[in-house]
């Protein structure tokens, strides 16, 4: 039997279509039509103020952390259960990530730890919205308005998902999406940056055009095009914008299909909580997620290591994330934690996620049996 991957990125069919369109309208380089029908369509199905796409979620967060205007030694309060552009695009700032632990519930940055973390020094509070399940968003508003900072999203693993009825990427002054092939909605590599405070719209221009007013040269709104502020170059090419709308048109129905299997995971995997032999994901009331990932929780990193070779000798390729920042060797010498960090330490040792992507739907019984032998 082949070996079921554990991520197999999904084309919706106009992709190639898309891209010989942008070479025929003889436009390659950025912001030609393609990238300005995903500006559109983020800016509509967002509520941003702008949307700006990137190459990379990590690019959109370094033009957050530059439009964030940190001064070195200034800090960022974030979890330590992140992919490590989260940190990595403040620390290039000469920033210091600020951990704090994560809730048990969602794995999300725990809101009733933050305000404790709060130094003079503290410009930035950095939720990630991990597995597409929104972080507690208005404490953490709250909290920054009192003590005046500037909330940025890592929606990297958020897009289509919502709190509250709002978009996750809007909420705070700044979102940063990922459209890596291993999100919902993919580009090969691409982002993008979500200015949500209208005051930061036109330097995010500006930053992400080699630090020039190109973009307002080009709208007529100055007469000529020059040298302004930093910046450096943060806009894909148009062949990046043509697949990724393709993806964009088709984003309900991959939702859709994630969801669907999502909820079988959660459907059959219920009898095997209830036992005690796994732990399921939790989505709090008021979150509508987007089926970004399905992970489950086992008993110690001593059985996970077990499942997840006993799934590799089934033809299941399943993966577990992250080493927790504040304990990987950069993360030691260049940020600090606040607080204990028991449900990061523990968590992340316990966490194993099952293969989901549009397509897997005829091999789904296979990894739930494979998963059912290996417990
Ligand atoms: C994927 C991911 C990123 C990085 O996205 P890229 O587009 O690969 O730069 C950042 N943060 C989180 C939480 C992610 O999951």
């Amino acid at each position: 039997m082949n070996p079921i991957p554990f991520n197999k990125p999904f084309m919706t069919g106009r992709e190639l279509w898309y891209i010989a369109q942008a070479h025929t309208n003889g436009h390659l380089s950025g912001d030609g039509q393609f990238t300005k029908k995903c500006h559109a369509w983020l800016e509509q199905s967002t509520g941003a103020k702008r949307a700006l796409l990137t190459h990379s979620c990590t690019a959109a967060l370094e033009m957050a952390a530059l439009l964030a205007e940190l001064e070195p030694g200034d800090e960022v309060i974030m979890p330590s259960y992140t992919f490590v552009s989260t940190a990595n695009a403040f620390v290039m700032r000469g920033a210091v990530p600020v951990f704090v632990d994560i809730r048990p519930d969602t794995l999300n940055l725990d809101e009733s730890k933050i305000e404790a973390a709060i130094t003079p020094r503290t410009k930035v509070i950095l939720p990630v919205h991990y597995a597409g399940v929104a972080c507690e968003m208005d404490t953490i508003m709250e909290i920054a308005e009192r003590h005046g900072l500037i909330v940025i999203e890592d929606a990297a693993q958020g897009i289509m998902s919502t709190y509250k009825g709002r978009p996750l990427g809007s909420i705070g002054h700044l979102g940063a999406y990922s459209f890596h092939e291993t999100k919902n909605i993919i580009a090969g590599e691409g982002g993008a940056l979500l200015v949500n405070d209208p005051k930061l719209a036109e330097r995010a221009e500006i930053i992400r055009e080699k630090g020039t007013n190109r973009s307002q040269f080009f709208r007529g709104q100055v007469d000529k095009y020059t040298w302004v502020d930093i910046g450096s170059s943060y806009l894909p090419g148009e062949v990046i914008a043509a697949f990724l709308w393709a993806q964009m048109e088709e984003a309900d129905y991959i939702t859709a299909r994630r969801l669907a299997l999502w909820d079988h995971y959660h459907a059959t995997l219920a009898p095997l909580e209830a036992e005690g032999r796994l732990r399921r994901p939790v989505v709090p009331d008021g979150c509508q997620h987007n089926a970004h990932m399905y992970y489950i929780l086992l008993d110690s990193l001593e059985q996970r290591t077990q499942v997840l070779a006993r799934m590799k000798q089934q033809g299941v390729n399943c993966v577990f994330h992250y080493v927790p920042l504040h304990s990987a060797p950069y993360g030691i010498q260049h940020s600090r934690h606040h607080g204990a960090m028991d449900n990061t330490d523990h968590l992340s040792d316990r966490l194993l996620r099952l293969p989901l992507w549009v397509g897997l739907e005829e091999q789904q019984e296979r990894v739930l049996r494979a998963l059912r032998e290996a417990l």
